[in-house]
């Protein structure tokens, strides 16, 4: 079981959903058209580490590459939500990595098969501690930005998504219930790229967060 430290209590994760293509220059990067509703896979809370801990490198991967996301977390149970509920079930935010083996992810869409073992690892999922949204007046234009190894690779602001954050946890809901403990991350800006064995590895958002990570 992970649980999350969120100001005084420790809150169990359940399902990490995450939205795919939610930035035009990042579906167009490789290769994907702009999509008119949100992408939607999952990966379990046990791919879940925090920052500081390492991704071990998957042998059977020959190209692993970072996305640096948005992560929300849930707050309490909602379905089909309306806006202002969809907004309000919000309860924090945090900086997060979805890790991703691009080879295996074009191996299965050739095949059209699901995503899953291109998406779930161990350590596929990284994020650093939560800021209480009731705390934070989230803006929406925050800067987003990972480097490797002091390299700038993706550098981008919040404000390009083409769902923002309630229209994603709106549409969510409206497929299956979200709980407390439940993390959506939100889609990847334009300059993914691979990272091998040593690099380390640097994200944050603006007034929201940072975290630091190594492949080994
Ligand atoms: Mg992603």
């Amino acid at each position: 079981m992970k649980t999350i430290q969120f100001e005084n209590q420790k809150i169990n994760v359940g399902k990490i959903v995450c939205v795919g293509r939610n930035y035009v220059e990042h579906a167009k990067e490789l290769g994907n058209e702009v999509p008119t509703f949100p992408i939607i896979f999952l990966k379990p809370a046990s791919n879940l580490i925090f920052s500081t801990e390492k991704i071990q490198h998957p042998d059977y991967s020959h190209e692993m590459h970072h996305e640096v996301e948005l992560v929300l977390l849930i707050g309490e149970n909602i379905k089909d939500a309306d806006e202002n509920q969809a907004k309000s079930a919000i309860m924090g935010f945090a900086v997060g990595l979805d890790m991703t083996l691009r080879d295996i992810q074009d191996e299965l869409k050739k095949k059209g098969h699901p995503w899953t073992l291109a998406k779930c690892f161990d350590g596929s999922a990284v994020v650093s501690d939560f800021i209480s949204a009731q705390k934070y007046q989230y803006k929406g234009n925050e800067k987003i930005s990972l480097s490797v190894n002091n390299e700038l690779r993706q550098n981008s602001t919040l404000n390009l998504m083409i769902f923002n954050i309630v229209e994603i946890v709106k549409y969510i809901s409206s497929k299956m219930t979200l709980e407390k403990g439940d993390l959506i991350f939100t889609g990847t800006p334009s300059g993914v790229s691979k990272v091998k064995i040593s690099d380390k590895l640097v994200g944050e958002i603006e007034n929201i967060g940072k975290l630091e990570t190594e492949i080994i």
